[in-house]
């Protein structure tokens, strides 16, 4: 198991060793390197992604990143800026499917925006199709209208757009891993307007074919952002387009009420991913010692399941974090009163003694 190991900006490099605390007290077998990548790259290489760490990222199994972005490099031209890092190693690794899971841990419930009756024991997983859609879809631009409601008029345009490939890849990815959850997997789209999400719908469908043992269904977009609010628990897997996924995921993220929670994955056809937090470099905190390491952690265990198959481990580690949030350490970002305040370094300490005792408990 190769793993590149890419901490970036900010608090990155803090989160990181917490991670790889956790990894080494598993009993696993890693071979691990470290690349630079965003600002700190670009003060040593002047470039946020370096060919060397493209190259390490290639060759390895799999990718753990911390986060990119330093303010001192904003005024930089777009294309040198830290966070474009990230973005190139996304498109260079084709990691087409985005994974993120939204969990509300039973002692963070009050955190969240919905009352705690609606997010108590949620656990869902958003896939999104990461590379395609009217993101990326060409033609685009500026033009002058020929028709539409003002024809004359200067207008904008982008190009809605999916391949039947492209849906087929991550509606496999859904449905598989629909299979290692409760088996249950809705589809979103807008195909009563959209032709594009009928064609979406089609594949999906026909995919869906293939895993009998899935209960599955369709939802229209508005539906769905709405029942995300209204009743989040009754989803299980959702799988959907790079636009629709963004908007739903951040939604999804937000119910659970604690950015320095939230781990994501992206994988590639090969099932070589990128895992990483979904929160920023936060400059605010850096060097404080007291950012929330357990996005990180949590991210390191998504690694482990989908890119390394080892599942087990990926619980241990899982059920590591539950237990140290359930003996009430907090970090400041999701500290409330009653619980005891700790930094980066004693969060991360907390989850590997706890892997350790249950270890001896086993
Ligand atoms: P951010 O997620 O870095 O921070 C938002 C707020 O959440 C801040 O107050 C921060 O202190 C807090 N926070 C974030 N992670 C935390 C953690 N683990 N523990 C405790 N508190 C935490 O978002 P931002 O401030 O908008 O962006 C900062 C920089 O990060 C920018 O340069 C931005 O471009 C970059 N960014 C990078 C990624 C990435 O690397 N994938 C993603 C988002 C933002």
């Amino acid at each position: 198991m190769k793993i590149a190991i890419v901490p970036g900006d900010g608090i990155g490099a803090e989160i990181i060793a917490e991670a790889i605390k956790v990894l080494n007290v598993l009993d696993l077998k890693f071979e691990t390197e470290f690349a630079l990548a965003g600002g700190v790259a670009y003060a040593s290489h002047s470039h946020p992604l370096p060919e060397a760490t493209l190259k390490l990222a290639r060759e390895a199994d799999a990718v753990l990143f911390g986060a990119v972005g330093d303010w001192r490099y904003d005024q930089l031209d777009r294309p040198l800026r830290p966070e474009q890092a990230i973005l190139g190693l996304r498109k260079h690794l084709g990691l087409f499917a985005n994974l993120r899971p939204a969990i509300c841990y039973e002692q963070l419930v009050g955190a969240s925006s919905l009352k705690p009756e609606l997010v108590s024991g949620l656990d869902m997983l958003i896939i999104r199709d990461a590379t395609g859609d009217v993101y990326f879809g060409q033609p685009r631009g500026r033009r002058t209208a020929v028709d539409g409601h003002f024809p004359g008029a200067q207008e904008g345009f982008d190009t809605m757009r999916y391949s039947r490939p492209e849906i087929e890849r991550i509606a496999h990815v859904a449905f598989q891993a629909a299979r290692e959850r409760n088996r249950r997997l809705t589809s979103v789209d807008k195909a009563n307007v959209l032709e594009t999400s009928q064609f979406w719908r089609d594949i999906v469908t026909e995919v869906s074919k293939d895993y009998p043992d899935v209960e599955f269904d369709h939802m229209y977009i508005d539906n769905a952002a709405m029942q995300l609010v209204k009743a989040p628990r009754k989803f299980d897997v959702i799988v959907t387009g790079n636009m629709f996924g963004d908007i739903l995921s951040d939604e999804a993220a937000m119910l659970t009420g604690s950015i320095g929670m939230l781990p994501s994955a992206s994988l590639n056809a090969s099932n070589q991913g990128l895992y990483e937090p979904s929160h920023g470099s936060a400059p605010d905190i850096a060097g404080k010692g007291i950012a929330n390491p357990l996005a990180t952690i949590l991210s390191a265990a998504m690694m482990l399941r989908f890119s390394f198959n080892q599942a087990d481990a990926a619980n241990r580690i899982e059920s590591a974090v539950k237990d140290v949030l359930a003996s009430g350490l907090r970090t400041v970002d999701i500290y409330s009163e009653g619980t005891t305040k700790v930094g980066t370094c004693a969060m991360g300490d907390a989850v590997v003694a706890s892997i350790r005792r249950k270890a001896t408990a086993g």
